[in-house]
């Protein structure tokens, strides 16, 4: 499960986005005002960041600069989703700093796919991954080890 944050203005490609990643088993929260969406970020440290470029307020391709050029998420992969693919719009997109581009009308096995590949490919740094955290699965402050089983030989 990753968290992934849209940046989307238009309600119907937010709900078919959200609902498609939810149903890869993934966590997706959307913002609609690109104005929020660098603040968002940063409270939320998304595994992933998938941003619309046709966006009112702060373009896709400027926010895509903004989350570069911040400390704690220069690192997080970014998928850029746009209407428009003209000639040079790709290399503008990946110029800014997204890893991918899917354009719109989306294919679905697409932007999954898109979206797994991403998820899966290691970061700049730290090669071991720090993708599985075990949240929970501890009781509220038992104090114990609780090895379960385990014989020594
Ligand atoms: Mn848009």
């Amino acid at each position: 499960m990753a968290k992934i944050l849209i940046v989307e203005d238009n309600a119907l490609n937010i709900k078919l986005f959200c609902d498609l990643l939810a149903a890869h088993g993934h966590q997706p929260e959307a913002v609609t005002d690109s104005r929020n969406a660098l603040d968002k970020a940063r409270e939320l440290q998304p595994d992933l960041v998938i941003t619309d470029i046709q966006l009112p307020h702060v373009s896709g391709l400027d926010l895509i600069r903004m989350i570069r050029k911040d400390d704690q998420l220069a690192r997080v992969p970014i998928m850029a989703v746009t209407a428009y693919s003209a000639q040079g719009d790709e290399e503008r997109i990946r110029a800014a700093g997204a890893q991918a581009y899917v354009s719109k009308p989306i294919s679905v096995m697409r932007f999954a796919q898109t979206v797994d590949e991403l998820l899966a490919a290691p970061n700049a740094e730290d090669p071991t991954g720090k993708s599985q955290e075990s949240w929970a699965n501890e009781g509220d402050g038992g104090p114990g080890p609780g090895e379960a089983g385990g014989e020594e030989s």
